[in-house]
């Protein structure tokens, strides 16, 4: 067993471990629902710009966790996958949710991963501030670099609140991404399994 990484470990962009000035926060909180026209006086919303300051501080800290491998002894070669893994995470551009699934799977080279990890890898990577599109990516380059996998697939499917409670309002409509890398994208058979596997009986399509 070996621990090869902190799958956590933000990047440049992301907020630091705990908000940076939660007093600023909240003020600033305040401030734009006040620019909104929202009636901070009133008893239901006066405590509101500071629950908004934390409840935004928590969905943009990540969560530390170790990233354990074990070594593949069996020699499994088959697919791993881990199908419909709850993913929630907020929209760059409009710093309102997504929220869908995700479908990460694996052809295993040397070493094989905790499966719990790969649902506590989707977790870390959808904190912070996000598009879909590279949120699919970095899962997929993630799990290539630290695993060294044969192959590495990666959907998700979600559901942008910037997209379904304004603008167009396409209530459901939801987006797929996919990023496939190694074997996974040049083998047009294990691409084939791959794709069948995440769709078979999941009652998504
Ligand atoms: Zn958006």
């Amino acid at each position: 067993m070996s621990v090869v990484g902190n799958g956590a470990k933000p990047r440049p962009e992301a907020l630091s471990e705990t908000v940076r000035d939660p007093v600023a926060a909240e003020q600033a909180a305040a401030d734009f629902l006040r620019a909104l026209g929202v009636p901070l006086d009133r008893e239901g919303l006066a405590g509101t710009p500071r629950r908004m300051a934390r409840a935004y501080a928590e969905l943009l800290t990540p969560r530390a966790f170790d990233l354990t491998t074990f070594a593949n002894e069996d020699g499994y070669d088959e697919l791993v996958l881990v199908r419909d893994i709850p993913l929630s995470s907020i929209c760059e551009h409009h710093f309102l949710p997504f929220f869908g699934r995700a479908h990460v799977g694996y052809l295993p080279g040397d070493r094989i991963l905790g499966l719990s990890k790969v649902a506590r890898l989707v977790e870390a990577q959808a904190r912070g501030p996000q598009v879909q599109e590279r949120l699919t990516k970095q899962i997929a380059e993630w799990l290539d670099t630290k695993l060294r996998p044969r192959g590495v697939g990666v959907i998700i499917e979600a559901e942008h609140m910037c997209m379904t409670l304004r603008g167009v309002r396409a209530l459901g409509a939801r987006t797929v991404t996919s990023a496939l890398l190694g074997t996974l994208r040049t083998d047009t058979r294990s691409r084939a399994e791959f794709l069948e596997l995440v769709h078979s009986d999941s009652g998504t399509r």
